[in-house]
């Protein structure tokens, strides 16, 4: 196959679709109470924008478990609590398609593009919520939350991919499409095109404060020709690349 002129990368919560956390919070929180044998709370967690890796290791320290323990108990875990999630995800999502996906993703498809995801969802979960939603056969790969400790790591693992696997040319655009800051800083910190969109829970200011290259409220308002013309444009502001990536607090951080 020709590699494709563009790659465009998706977030998935608050992107593609928007409540559909229920179930996998509480597969997160059910695999630390059987790694733990106790039970932790992701009640007054704001988990938009964060990797289930480090919501894992959050619910695992309220749990009572120390550093070391929990860097032993992660894998496990991680495992559980996909496999929790396939047993008991919703029969299906197609209802909590964020608006504007699917026609986005059948234009996006019809001119060739390659599709990633780059998501703070576990492998299994992500893949099992697209299926869900009716919308997996449109993606080619995607960069998941074990594979990476940041965002910003996980979108360059995924624009690695790409391009070793020839999905996209070496001098192909790539632009990241989220719902969150995190989201923008990750393709700012990859020198690639980030477009935000307003369907998350986060807010609206802060999401431009973080200078997308381009803003939609839905992903309706995303033309084609939008695409073309910021492809067509240099990626502005970012001419020396910062030296670490933007790191999310962790939860067994010392504050600040
Ligand atoms: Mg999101």
């Amino acid at each position: 196959m020709a590699p494709a002129p563009a790659l465009i990368l998706f977030d998935i919560d608050g992107t593609l679709m928007s409540r559909a956390g229920a179930h996998h919070k509480r597969a997160l929180e059910e695999a630390v109470r059987r790694m733990a044998g106790r039970t932790s709370s992701l009640d007054a967690v704001p988990t938009h924008g964060k990797l289930d890796r480090d919501l894992l290791n959050l619910l695992l320290t309220e749990a009572g478990l120390s550093q070391r323990a929990r860097r032993l108990a992660l894998p496990e875990t991680i495992r559980l609590a996909q496999s929790i999630y396939i047993e008991s995800s919703p029969p299906r999502l197609e209802d909590r398609l964020c608006p504007g996906v699917r026609p986005l993703l059948e234009t996006l498809a019809g001119e060739k593009f390659a599709l990633g995801l780059v998501t703070g969802n576990l492998t299994a979960i992500g893949w099992r919520k697209l299926e869900l939603a009716g919308i997996r056969h449109f993606f080619q790969f995607g960069a998941f939350s074990e594979q990476a400790a940041t965002r910003a790591l996980l979108a360059r693992a995924a624009i690695r991919h790409a391009r070793k696997a020839q999905l996209v040319e070496r001098a192909a655009p790539v632009a990241l499409i989220g719902d969150h800051a995190n989201d923008v800083h990750a393709a700012h910190w990859n020198r690639i095109y980030a477009i935000a969109t307003g369907t998350g829970l986060g807010s609206t200011e802060e999401l431009r404060a973080a200078r997308p290259h381009l803003f939609v409220t839905d992903l309706t308002e995303l033309r084609i020709s939008a695409l073309a013309t910021l492809f067509a444009s240099p990626i502005a502001g970012q001419t020396k690349r910062r030296r670490e990536p933007v790191i999310p607090p962790r939860p067994d951080a010392p504050p600040a």
